[in-house]
């Protein structure tokens, strides 16, 4: 007898074992990342390999490849897998630069970041989102990030200068600490406006004595904190 779809089969469960999730984090490359035209190819390799799931609270896991943010926390949100892509591609990074990252939430963009730079530090106000951030990245191997628990509006100068520094919470002016902190060459990607409108990913990179601005378009972001 043939059978006929949907007679007496299993139907499909959703994926809580931790199996699929290879080829769940692929096609999330290909249909959201790709799809939408960032073709570095060691930031695609770096959001296939990183294990998003890992990052998620539970009741989100089976959401964790979703092209969108999600809860966690201290009321914040892990970024979008394209949020985090676009900006770390923005970064050029070719695995030799030291990395701030401001909002280390729980930890998914250092990460990421950790896969394609040889240093990260990244700070985070919320002392629950940076203990935890801390201990998963030490459980899934990540040697090269550092996590900070402190107020990152004011960069993080002990560690200064940076060759890339990626903002990930929005800000309603540019920090003017930021771009001290950057090497020369150094890139800058930040969140700025107002909140209501939506906000511009800005790129500032610094030259001899100026820096080069690009708008990379619009993006919604948690805000920063404690600005100036
Ligand atoms: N990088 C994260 C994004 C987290 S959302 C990811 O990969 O998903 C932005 C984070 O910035 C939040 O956790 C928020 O608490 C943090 N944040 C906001 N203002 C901050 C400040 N002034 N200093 C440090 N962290 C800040």
């Amino acid at each position: 007898m043939k059978r006929m779809k949907g007679d007496g089969m299993p139907k499909p469960r959703p994926n809580l074992s931790g199996e699929g999730w290879p080829a769940r984090r692929r096609a999330m490359v290909r249909t959201q990342i790709v799809k939408r035209g960032v073709d570095d190819p060691r930031v695609l390799a770096a959001m296939e390999r990183v294990p998003r799931e890992e990052f998620v609270p539970r009741e989100e896991i089976d959401q964790a490849c979703d092209d969108c943010p999600l809860p966690i926390s201290c009321d914040q949100t892990i970024s979008q897998p394209f949020t985090v892509a676009y900006m770390a591609a923005a970064l050029n990074l070719r695995g030799t630069e030291r990395v701030l990252e401001i909002g280390t939430g729980c930890g998914y963009g250092a990460a990421v970041l950790a896969e394609l730079a040889a240093e990260v530090h990244t700070i985070e106000r919320w002392p629950q989102l940076a203990h935890d951030a801390r201990s998963r990245l030490k459980r899934l191997g990540y040697q090269n990030v550092h996590v900070h628990l402190g107020d990152g509006a004011q960069g993080l100068s002990e560690f200064a200068p940076y060759d890339a520094i990626c903002v990930t919470a929005g800000a309603e002016t540019l920090p003017p600490a930021y771009q001290r902190q950057l090497s020369l060459g150094g890139r800058l990607v930040i969140p700025i406006g107002d909140p209501g409108q939506g906000r511009q990913m800005l790129k500032y990179t610094r030259r001899q004595d100026y820096f080069d601005l690009e708008n990379l378009g619009n993006f919604a972001f948690v805000p920063l904190i404690g600005e100036g």
